[in-house]
């Protein structure tokens, strides 16, 4: 049955667009690769594309990557130029020879497959993020983990999995990283096995602190376990009670789905939400839920 499971409340347009596809016919990895799109390009989310909060130099410096469980992988990293990162992403999945490409190699690459580079920096901060870094410039505001409340809450990496009606699986992220990051700063999203992970066992992307998470490499952990016979919702559970144990202030969430499209979902802490669709429900038909925390204590703004 087709399936979609995605990080965060604010991923719920793209969870619809990515339904939409998977309800027209469409395969897993265009449900994943448009579905992110949709929320990179939604300015209201000020953690993904257009609307993320930019570096130290106040640039936007974007992370998608995908991958698919026939083992297909795109990914970029640091890129600047665009409003969105994971139509690169799928660039070099289709197109190039390697699996990752960063900064300035990413960005001509993007360039050459047809993506049309921002002739001002400036076009690519939305107002509000203009604003934002303002204030950081100011010293009202410090480098961090951006859970940038003012605009909506828990705004993070969007991580979507998608399963179609050929019982294809196809993971994918997008970041625009940690709030004013020092220059060329990668977390676990474009990282595969750390922010996504998909194979014939399972999928499963992360979210979360990437420079304290990128150890725990888990996305891989996740369906390494559902391999072993774990089912979804405990494989998520046993990766971030391992995370915890730890680090207990590392903040951390996954989502993972089997290969027969069930959904899991955990975090170290409350407040992590992922948003669920169906085949057989409408494309609008989108479910929003918490999923459970291995600590008492709630998501914080910041990891450190
Ligand atoms: N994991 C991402 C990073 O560290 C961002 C996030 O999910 O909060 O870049």
């Amino acid at each position: 049955m087709s399936s979609i499971v995605a990080t965060w409340a604010f991923s719920g347009p793209g969870v619809v667009t990515a339904a939409g596809i998977l309800a027209n016919g469409g395969g897993a990895l265009d449900a994943v690769e448009h579905g992110i799109h949709a929320v990179e390009l939604d300015t209201r989310v000020t953690s993904a594309g257009y609307g993320g909060l930019p570096n130290a130099l106040g640039r936007l410096q974007l992370d998608a990557a995908l991958m698919t469980d026939d083992g297909r992988i795109g990914a970029v990293m640091a890129l600047e130029g665009f409003r969105a990162a994971v139509p690169a992403a799928r660039h070099v999945l289709d197109h190039s020879p390697h699996s990752i490409l960063g900064g300035d190699g990413a960005a001509a690459f993007a360039t050459g497959h047809g993506m049309v580079a921002a002739t001002d920096t400036a076009q690519l901060l939305s107002p509000h993020a203009k604003k934002r870094y303002r204030q950081f410039r100011n010293g009202e505001i410090s480098p961090g983990p951006h859970r940038d409340h003012a605009t909506m809450p828990h705004t993070d990496t969007v991580g979507m999995i998608a399963r179609d009606a050929d019982g294809r699986l196809a993971a994918g992220c997008a970041t625009s990283g940690m709030q004013f990051k020092a220059p060329g700063r990668v977390g676990d999203s474009p990282i595969v096995g750390a922010g996504l992970y998909a194979d014939e066992a399972g999928a499963a992307v992360a979210s979360g602190d990437g420079d304290q998470m990128l150890r725990f490499c888990i996305a891989f952990l996740v369906v390494e376990q559902m391999r072993g016979g774990e089912e979804v919702q405990l494989a998520c559970e046993a990766a971030m009670r391992r995370v915890h144990a730890a680090d207990p202030k590392c903040q951390a969430a996954v989502t993972g789905m089997s290969p027969d499209g069930g959904v899991g979902a955990a975090a170290t802490h409350g407040g992590f939400r992922v948003v669920r669709w169906r085949a057989g429900t409408g494309a609008e038909d989108v479910q929003n839920e918490e999923a459970r925390a291995v600590s008492e204590t709630t998501w914080k703004h910041s990891c450190v």
